[in-house]
């Protein structure tokens, strides 16, 4: 790891084996958002590359909202709540994604947000890049633009960079596996 910021994260992070299943390695990020220098670092780090280029920050359910309400104190902007299925109170968009078994759905508020907003979304892994592009699809169809994709940690080889930069979606990790 290249900084210090990433050194202090990298230290906090804890891999479970086996875990929710078994062949899954969990890397469980709740020691960086219980470590208020590490959690400030983080988000610091995941909106440094797009400092004057977002308006939002669209924290993704569950672990990517403690980012994003981080990183929201750390740049000013606000938090887009981008919310599993059924949160939400108001009307929403909703879009749909596949996971390993079965499908889940991301939601946002349709009118959250001034059309043409530039959102950063954030979360804790970027694994496969399922979850992100789910949210890059809803918030183009808000009528708001992706200002990029940050997170904590990407799993090189699962494809999910690839995936986001097909789609023109700039895309940061402070650290890779
Ligand atoms: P994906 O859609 O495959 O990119 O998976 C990303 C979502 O699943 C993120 O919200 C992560 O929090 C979670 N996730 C996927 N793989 C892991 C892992 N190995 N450890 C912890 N969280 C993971």
């Amino acid at each position: 790891t290249s900084s210090p910021e990433a050194a202090l994260v990298d230290g906090l992070i804890e891999a479970i084996p086996d875990f929710p299943e078994p062949g899954i390695v969990f890397r469980d990020l709740t020691p960086v958002f219980a470590d208020g220098p590490a959690l400030k670092a983080l988000a610091t780090a995941v909106t440094a590359p797009f400092e004057g280029r977002f308006d939002s920050i669209g924290g993704l359910e569950a672990r990517g909202f403690l980012i994003a309400g981080a990183a929201s104190i750390v740049s000013g902007a606000g938090v887009l709540s981008v919310r599993k299925a059924g949160k939400l109170p108001r009307a929403v968009l909703s879009q749909e994604y596949t996971l390993e078994y079965g499908t889940a759905a991301l939601e946002v508020h349709v009118d959250q947000l001034p059309k043409g907003s530039r959102v950063l979304i954030v979360d804790d892994v970027l694994a496969t890049g399922g979850t992100a592009l789910a949210a890059v699809n809803l918030i183009e169809r808000a009528g708001w633009h992706v200002a990029g994709f940050g997170a904590a940690l990407e799993l090189d080889g699962l494809g999910g960079r690839a995936k986001l930069e097909a789609r023109g979606v700039e895309t940061f990790s402070l650290l890779c596996y």
